[in-house]
């Protein structure tokens, strides 16, 4: 494939792996772990992280739409898979013809899922999505209860889960964390006070399973940590993480610029000094922001060479230091390691002003996802 397109993304499974186990190894025995794959696995691909995370231990997939649901189950993923987002109702019939579950919030999409239930005879389980104060979604704490009455009232659908999702976890010791976490408990204790077993209680994502064992509950959910890249600062010092994914490039064109002579559009660098600069074939189309013209390092020949110019669509650009006797066809690292060197995905993402989430996300489908 790097034979077609000289710009690849690698990922290395034997890395989410280890971040699977390293990362259980922080649970209780038992506590069971949900592997997040939503957004094709953060751009790592679904299918094949979903299975090596499944081979390492992982006992359920998240994702955030049914699409991504259905692609696993069409690839042959039978793990239990939670879509974390409530889908519109319409969508209820085809969670039941794929066996997945969904988050569960609101009334007409639990009406929707009953009668898509009673249609195929079977009993639709769901996960009751509590919002413990990030206001994003979730049937809010004090009306939680209520709700999984009128449902249990009047509906056959099965509570197998009861889940809340945190604002604030990566900072330590947060106290408005400390006030999510205390209305999650105190719900759970309300719905067992009105003898509705709440099933598998989950909260933690990356940061929470990382840093406070109080909030693992049954199951913790972690992303950004299976593959290999921190929530923030705070964990650095708490885990060691495998990055999983490297972005590379070959270089496909050398060139001579003169003093004084501009590259790339709107010519916003200039060469002070003749020198030698050379094209790499890919762009912000693949995800190379365009924030990160003139602000980014690559790896050649295990050296530190600086983009320059503005980053077009398909292609840019990179000055690389005399004598270095750079080819076209040379391997080049924009994220990952050569040699002695390394580039992270941390660092890419401060130049595109972004977070590590987004940037590995950013790596667009037109790059081939390579597996090792
Ligand atoms: C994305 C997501 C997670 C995973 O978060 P990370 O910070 O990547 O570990 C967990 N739970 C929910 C509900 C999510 O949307």
């Amino acid at each position: 494939m790097e034979y077609r397109r000289w710009a690849w993304v690698e990922v290395d499974l034997a890395a989410i792996s280890a971040n699977v186990r390293a990362l259980k190894g922080l649970t209780a025995p038992g506590t069971k772990f949900m592997a997040v794959v939503k957004a094709d696995a953060y751009g790592h691909g679904a299918v094949p992280v979903a299975r090596a995370a499944v081979a390492a231990g992982a006992d359920w997939l998240g994702v955030a739409t049914l699409e991504e649901a259905v692609e696993l189950r069409q690839d042959s993923v039978e793990a239990p898979i939670l879509v974390m987002v409530e889908p519109p109702p319409s969508a209820a019939p085809l969670l039941i013809e794929h066996g997945v579950t969904p988050a569960l919030c609101t009334r007409p999409f639990a009406e929707a899922l009953a009668e898509a239930a009673a249609s195929s005879g079977v009993s639709a389980p769901f996960h009751l999505k509590v919002d413990t104060g990030m206001n994003r979604l979730g049937v809010r704490a004090e009306e939680a209860v209520d709700f999984a009455v009128w449902l249990r009232d009047t509906s056959d659908l099965r509570m197998e889960g009861v889940f809340t999702h945190f604002a604030t976890a990566e900072i330590p010791g947060d106290w408005e964390m400390g006030r999510q976490l205390e209305r999650f408990v105190k719900t759970v204790d309300d719905l067992k006070t009105e003898r509705i077993s709440p099933g598998l209680l989950h909260a933690a994502n990356s940061a929470a399973t990382i840093l406070d064992p109080a909030t693992h509950f049954d199951m913790v959910r972690c992303g950004i940590s299976l593959y290999g890249l921190h929530p923030g600062s705070a964990t650095r010092d708490q885990i060691s993480l495998m990055p999983a994914m490297s972005v590379k490039a070959r270089v496909s064109y050398v060139k001579r610029v003169q003093m004084g002579e501009g590259v790339s559009y709107g010519f916003t660098w200039r060469a002070s000094a003749p020198t030698t600069v050379v094209t790499l074939p890919l762009g912000y189309a693949d995800g190379v922001h365009r924030l990160l013209s003139d602000r980014m390092r690559v790896l050649i020949r295990g050296m530190a060479c600086t983009q320059v110019g503005r980053v077009c669509m398909d292609q840019l650009m990179v000055e690389v230091p005399e004598g270095l006797g750079v080819s076209i066809g040379d391997e080049v690292i924009l994220v990952g390691e050569q040699d002695e060197e390394a580039i992270s995905m941390d660092e890419v993402a401060d130049g595109a002003e972004t977070i590590n989430y987004e940037m590995a996300c950013a790596f667009s489908r037109r790059m081939r996802r390579e597996y090792a």
